[in-house]
């Protein structure tokens, strides 16, 4: 009799484990997902102001695969992220992730900076748990809103097994895309999000997720940056190049004490000659230049037009100037060593 109660027992608990829902923690930041305007036809609105519980009320269906908690970290558009929510964000997603109280992390956020912010967490985040971003290029009361099917699934790529170890993920318009190769490219499309140097990673359609490729470059637990400790980022700054440039804003930025510069010059990262000037003497003052390029896809490379090895600079790889800007900061969070830091690029 003591046997047949404990075998019940067993089968009882182990389908309760078999229906548990895995915990999904959605972080709301604000963003157009979160906007409202005046109609549905309206091309004017306000990004952040609807709440993360009416998000999630708004999607009443992802109740039913996950045990849904969320949380607002911040409320803006996303042209106002800094470095103070990336911190606060980054560090509430670790220890939700790493105390066990969450199986994956959904972020709302706008699209203009979701690709840097991305990049961010990619980056510090110490955990192989499924992290994915999502926003809206239509807003919460627009004709074909697309926040709700957006963040659908994006839930359902957070519990998916398969989204396990691909880093940090943006989801929208039914793709998965890799933190470190999204980009924004189109100001208003639904199908902004691209990655031009290596495509998407999967697709998720319905709730159905499916993946074609993983990313190589070090992310979350392996990525070698920390931020447990950081209170604070450095200053670095992104320069545009183009034709008939000048030196000012080289000069303002190294003189107003930047510690790093990215240069997104023409071409194969090429500045104009007086901004390749005076961005060698800020090297001599001690500034970090990485030159990049204004392009948009592919590779930088070292000692190409322009003399890096006389000038003391650095290259990219293939990171846009935006997310350069990114491993730069932290890079310079840990080091000066301009070696060390030329490697970082090279491998996250
Ligand atoms: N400006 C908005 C933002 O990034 C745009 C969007 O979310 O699509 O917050």
């Amino acid at each position: 009799m003591k046997f047949m109660l404990k075998v019940v027992a067993f089968m009882l608990l182990g389908t309760t484990l078999a229906f548990a829902k895995p915990t999904i923690y959605i972080l709301a930041t604000g963003g157009t997902i979160a906007g409202s305007g005046s109609g549905e036809l309206s091309t004017a609105y306000t990004s952040g102001t609807v709440t993360v519980d009416k998000l999630i009320a708004a999607v009443p269906q992802i109740n039913e695969i996950a045990t849904i908690k969320g949380e607002q970290i911040s409320q803006i558009g996303s042209q106002e992220m800094n470095n103070e929510v990336w911190l606060k964000l980054a560090k509430r997603v670790n220890e939700l992730l790493t105390s066990g109280k969450a199986d994956g992390v959904v972020i709302t956020h706008g699209t203009d900076t979701m690709e840097e912010t991305a990049y961010f967490l990619n980056l510090v985040v110490k955990s192989d748990k499924p992290i994915v971003m999502v926003g809206a290029m239509r807003n919460s009361g627009s004709l074909s809103a697309d926040g709700p099917l957006n963040l659908f699934n994006a839930v359902n790529v957070a519990i998916s097994k398969d989204s396990v170890n691909k880093g940090v993920m943006v989801v929208m318009n039914d793709e998965i895309h890799a933190a470190r190769e999204v980009t924004k490219t189109n100001t208003t499309g639904v199908e902004t999000f691209k990655s031009p140097n290596a495509g998407k990673i999967g697709t998720v359609f319905y709730g159905n997720v499916k993946f074609y490729m993983a990313p190589l470059r070090k992310h979350t637990a392996s990525s070698e940056f920390d931020i447990t400790k950081i209170t604070e980022l450095p200053r670095v700054d992104i320069l545009y190049s183009h034709a008939n440039d000048n030196a000012d804003f080289a000069n303002i930025a190294i003189k107003n004490g930047t510690k790093g510069i990215i240069s997104a010059g023409m071409g194969n990262g090429n500045p104009f000659p007086t901004v390749l000037e005076a961005l060698g003497e800020g090297v001599k003052k001690g500034v970090v230049v990485v030159r990049d390029s204004r392009v948009g896809s592919g590779e930088t490379t070292l000692n190409g037009e322009v003399d890096d090895a006389k000038y003391g600079f650095l290259a990219s790889d293939n990171l846009n100037a935006q997310k350069a800007r990114v491993l730069l900061m932290l890079a310079l969070t840990k080091t000066m060593d301009k070696a060390k830091i030329q490697e970082l690029f090279l491998t996250h």
